[in-house]
């Protein structure tokens, strides 16, 4: 993990513990949020209308205009930025981020909220208008709406409610809408971290408003590798099979090994982390997809399968590390090779990202923590994530580790038919986030 001292020498107690104490001035911030109520519910769900399905990447353009547009309109000096470089970021499908910047001393470190603004395909089941941002019983519903566009439409009016209370801050806000977080965020939080829009001396702390719900801040992921192997056999008339090599039986024997011997192994290995649901505090391996011989929906032709190629989704805890991980695999796939020596076992990388905790003394945590226990009456809970998102980035690319996620909606309503989000959630959270984005503006 990446130490970052400096924002906790920086961190005076006495002064973050004044502020945090003078009750007017919180209870400005809070009024102004109850104010926005309406203004809220409508920058969400006209985010939900917005289709910006990905894959491939529709209408990121005009939804990036949407949020710079009512950043501007708060006062913030805003920047639409394509992400030029990226292979993804092309005519028909322009990968285009936006970045607004208010308030404090205009050269310090900011305090960020990011969201992603892309949302995964629609899919079956609906029995509401995916993009028609209809409110009914109190909710928003639409695909985008709990993942995470009522977290953007939270993140724009806790800045802004904090401008409005006339409350003032050291520290700048700023506020992005990223793309592509779906499909690992390359050409969104990666490529700001990339070309410094994120980094140690821009931003001193992020938080990622993913729909974790209003009572529990997520402080990191595990990691993944996900990896392929391919076995070569050699081809012969499927009358002779022994005159060939079985590509597919070659395959069988690494996936014997993997049900016999790594999967149970795996399920032994626990993180310290609190990754919810309990099922993934363990370490985990899934077969993602296999593929081999001729292809079963064309006319048969008798042939033994000369190549085999599976995909496995392997999910690493911050204690086993990368190398480890890898390792491991790879001496599998040399056990298999033993097996069946006349089959030729190799393993490809797909993708590569590194578990990431937020350190325990982070100050965003407690500050969070404490705004929680403010708005809500409840204790917060951390927790940890089973799958990754755009923290990753925050900290292995733009090299601030302060970073956590903290936002409304329910994580199991995240990518499914009839996706919602409260709209009371939304407001609780609008209010965690102004609470603790003004406390950290002021450390
Ligand atoms: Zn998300």
């Amino acid at each position: 993990m990446i130490s970052e001292p400096a924002f906790a020498r920086r961190a005076p107690a006495r002064q973050a513990a004044s502020l945090y104490d003078d009750g007017v001035q919180i209870d400005r911030v809070l009024a102004e949020v109850d104010r926005a109520r309406e203004e809220i519910t409508d920058l969400a769900a006209r985010l939900v209308r917005i289709p910006t399905i990905n894959p491939p990447g529709d209408e990121y353009e005009t939804c990036a205009a949407l949020i710079g547009d009512q950043l501007r309109a708060h006062g913030a000096d805003v920047q639409l930025l394509p992400a030029v470089g990226r292979l993804e970021h092309t005519p028909e499908h322009p990968r285009i981020n936006v970045v607004g910047r208010q308030g404090g001393s205009a050269q310090g470190p900011a305090i960020h909220l990011n969201g992603h603004f892309d949302v995964v395909p629609v899919g079956l089941g609906w029995t509401r208008d995916p993009f028609g941002g209809e409110i009914a019983d109190g909710k928003l519903y639409g695909r985008g709406s709990c993942d995470m566009k009522a977290g953007i439409a939270a993140a724009v009016f806790a800045a802004e409610a904090i401008r409005r209370s006339g409350v003032g801050h050291t520290l700048p806000i700023e506020v992005s809408g990223t793309v592509d977080e779906e499909s690992g965020g390359f050409a969104g939080v990666a490529w700001l971290a990339e070309n410094r829009w994120l980094s140690r001396e821009r931003t001193r702390a992020v938080i990622i408003p993913e729909p974790f719900g209003v009572d529990r801040v997520c402080i990191g992921h595990r990691g993944v590798y996900w990896f392929e192997v391919i076995t070569e056999g050699r081809i012969a008339h499927g009358s002779m099979p022994y005159l060939g090599v079985n590509a597919i039986e070659g395959m069988s024997h690494f996936l014997d090994l993997v049900r016999d011997e790594l999967g149970p192994a795996l399920a032994q290995r626990m993180t310290a982390m609190p990754v919810v649901p309990e099922g993934s505090r363990y370490a985990t391996i899934n077969i993602n997809g296999i593929d081999g011989g001729q292809p079963v929906d064309e006319i048969p032709s008798p042939c033994v399968a000369d190549r085999c190629r599976a995909v496995f989704d392997r999910r690493f805890l911050l204690e086993e590390g990368l190398d480890q991980t890898r390792g491991e695999i790879a001496a599998l796939v040399q056990k298999a090779q033993s097996r069946m020596p006349s089959v030729k076992f190799s393993i490809e990388d797909r993708l590569i990202f590194e578990p990431t905790r937020a350190p325990e003394d982070a100050p965003l945590i407690g500050a969070l923590t404490d705004a929680i226990a403010q708005v809500t009456g409840r204790k917060a809970s951390l927790v940890a994530s089973p799958g990754t998102y755009d923290q990753k980035h925050v900290a292995r690319i733009a090299g601030v580790p302060h970073c956590v996620a903290y936002g409304p909606g329910e994580l199991a309503m995240a990518h499914q038919p009839d996706e919602y989000c409260s709209i009371d959630d939304i407001v609780s959270c609008t209010k965690v986030l102004a609470l603790a984005v003004l406390r950290l503006a002021n450390l």
